[in-house]
């Protein structure tokens, strides 16, 4: 396996080699939510994508069509994507787990192992300059310790194990914002940083 990873990272531009990583991991991945799922939601957007935003898992619209955040919280990331003039094609959009959860309950702790290679093969790819976490468990999945009440609006850069270093920006999930007025006006203030925010990165 790690030999074949290897000749996908170095052949093909970067659209091919991500979509040859999607094929794969989608025939491969073994978490349990593939057997309850409709199909696998594979990150979209550029794969030249400077900002990369990472969600939790799919939704019941998300699973059915096959596409990340395109249900009341994808609309309003959109809306907060327009507001720093951010087209979504102009970014990558993904989440930690690739099935949705029965009922949309919490990803458990196995099921964001199994996916793991899976976002972390999407990440080396596309090379961002920032990875922005939306809500705690894609928060949870590259700094654990934080807590996301004290830490959103705030920029980190991590080392992660397997993956290496990285830039995060903390925001609060969108769809937690949705029906919590005073959530919904941190996330967009927080949210409006993110131009400033990339400007600042050197790398
Ligand atoms: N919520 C997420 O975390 N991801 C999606 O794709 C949709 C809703």
């Amino acid at each position: 396996m790690a030999q074949s990873l290897k000749k996908i990272n170095k052949e093909g531009s970067i659209e091919a080699r991500l979509r040859k990583i999607h094929l794969k991991m989608d025939r491969e991945c073994l978490c349990d939510l593939r057997h309850s799922a409709t199909q696998a939601v594979w990150g979209k957007g550029s794969p030249q994508a400077k900002i990369v935003f990472i969600g939790e898992a799919p939704g019941k619209k998300e699973d059915l069509q096959g596409e990340p955040f395109i249900g009341a919280a994808g609309k309003f990331l959109d809306e907060m994507l327009a507001s720093v003039g951010l087209k979504r094609e102009a970014v990558y959009i993904t989440n930690v787990v690739k099935y949705r959860p029965p009922n949309n309950r919490d990803p458990l702790p196995q099921e964001v192992s199994d996916c793991w290679e899976w976002l972390r093969l999407e990440i080396e790819c596309i090379q961002p300059k920032l990875i922005v976490t939306l809500g705690r468990h894609a928060l949870h999945r590259f700094i654990p310790e934080a807590v996301i009440s004290q830490e959103h609006g705030k920029l980190f850069r991590r080392d992660v194990p397997g993956l290496g270093e990285w830039n995060f920006y903390v925001l609060y999930h969108p769809a937690a914002a949705l029906y919590n007025g005073g959530l919904r006006e941190t996330l967009k203030q927080d949210f409006r940083r993110i131009p400033e925010i990339t400007q600042a990165i050197r790398k």
